[in-house]
């Protein structure tokens, strides 16, 4: 693994420095892309000082294209990538924009043998490997725009395929034949390339088969709202003109962005998702309890009381673990790789106008690696997707009976 040591040469205020931490305070190691074509830890490093008046280059790594790894900061730095995460997380950038460009091969086996390099030092399990999407916080931005479930996987083994989203085609804007509206019941080639479209986009179409059914109307009418203009599911002059410009909302440019400073909340982050939690009096209340009592199936409160207790216990016993209802180190870990659990196969799930919302699309997405915020948009059925083709089931974005089974192996 080659890597060239640039901790000294980049681009840092002279005014402010990054705070430092102990190595056994890091625990996540977080993937990202730059959502550029191309640039470098040089450009990063300049970008994020100057701009956005940062104390250094907000990532421990670059990984070029070509496949050479830069090392930007120690491993004890601090630095801005994952907001009020920052604290115990590795960065590792790639440059490149997934959402358009693949994954190289060279690079491809950098990112991997430098992030496995980094668990074995660290004492990192694979579980603990994120995609700067699933931090909290940042379920809106398309970072790595990769699948971290296969990336996941290509970690655990050597050999397997990384599948990430396929480059999109250019065919909608250089489309051969273009009719001037396209409206439900046609067909063709440019209906195919408006299908390819949405589907680059992130709007979900369906099949993309040429064919302007309701799904497509469906994923038309929700493009139409995102880009603020008239609903009507109808791609006239109007509808074109913003599939071509189209900038998904709220999306910074991924290579720094304000949202990657941690805020006023980042004390409660790092005290509150590690505590020993128990059963005392006054009992004990937050966000981490919260988390474990999904976790073990107990009501969510957010109060850990004789109920939480119980199902604490009962969790460690199915782990095998030590009984004693106390969440410490290593109940925290297995409640790491669990799944949280409580709630059963009770509809189809898949995106409608509104979203679905419950606790069983939440369960969906801890299981696929998402940010479980109980949502059913795009972002949910594409990683159903990737799961369904990963399990050679019937690839459609829904959560059927068969597609909960394999989740869950129920
Ligand atoms: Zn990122």
């Amino acid at each position: 693994m080659n890597i060239i040591d640039k901790r000294n040469s980049l681009a840092s205020s002279s005014s402010r420095s990054y705070r430092r931490r102990s190595r056994s305070a890091i625990r996540n190691i977080a993937i990202h892309h730059s959502a550029t074509t191309s640039g470098s830890a040089e450009a990063f490093a300049r970008y994020h000082v100057n701009q956005l008046g940062w104390p250094g280059i907000g990532y421990h790594y670059v990984v070029d294209r070509d496949g050479s790894i830069s090392l930007c900061h120690d491993l004890e730095v601090v630095s801005y990538h994952v907001g009020n995460s920052n604290s115990f997380v590795v960065g590792i950038c790639m440059v490149g924009d997934f959402r358009t460009q693949s994954l190289p091969d060279a690079q491809r086996q950098s990112v991997i043998n430098l992030t496995r390099s980094l668990m074995r030092d660290l004492n990192i399990p694979v579980d603990n490997v994120w995609g700067h999407i699933e931090f909290p916080g940042y379920s809106w931005k398309p970072c790595p725009s990769i699948s971290m479930q296969s990336f996941r996987n290509w970690l655990r083994e050597d050999g397997a395929e990384l599948t990430g989203r396929p480059a999109p085609t250019a065919t909608y804007v250089a489309g051969a034949r273009q009719r001037n509206i396209l409206n439900r019941g046609d067909q063709g080639d440019d209906i195919r390339a408006l299908q390819e479209r949405l589907d680059e986009l992130g709007f979900l179409p369906g099949p993309i088969d040429g064919i302007y059914g309701p799904q497509t109307a469906d994923a038309v009418m929700r493009f139409q709202r995102a880009a603020s203009i008239t609903v009507d599911g109808i791609v006239g002059p109007q509808t074109r003109a913003a599939l071509r410009d189209f900038e998904p909302t709220g999306e910074q440019p991924e290579h720094g962005s304000p949202t990657d400073e941690p805020d006023h909340r980042e004390e409660m982050y790092r005290s509150e998702t590690r505590r020993m939690l128990r059963l005392i009096s006054p009992m004990m209340r937050g966000a981490d309890v919260q988390e474990v009592q999904q976790k073990v199936g107990a009501a969510t409160d957010g109060i850990f009381g004789p109920e939480t207790q119980e199902r604490v216990r009962e969790f460690q016993r199915r782990e095998g673990i030590s009984v004693d209802g106390i969440v410490g180190p290593q109940t925290w870990r297995a409640l790491d790789r669990a799944r949280s659990t409580g709630v059963g196969y009770q509809r189809l799930l898949s995106v409608q106008t509104p979203y679905l919302r419950g606790q069983d699309v939440q369960r969906v997405q801890r299981a696929l690696n998402l940010t479980g915020d109980g949502i059913y948009g795009p972002q949910t059925e594409r990683a159903v997707r990737n799961f369904q083709r990963s399990e050679a089931i019937t690839v459609d974005g829904i959560v059927g009976p068969q597609t909960w089974r394999r989740l869950f192996n129920e």
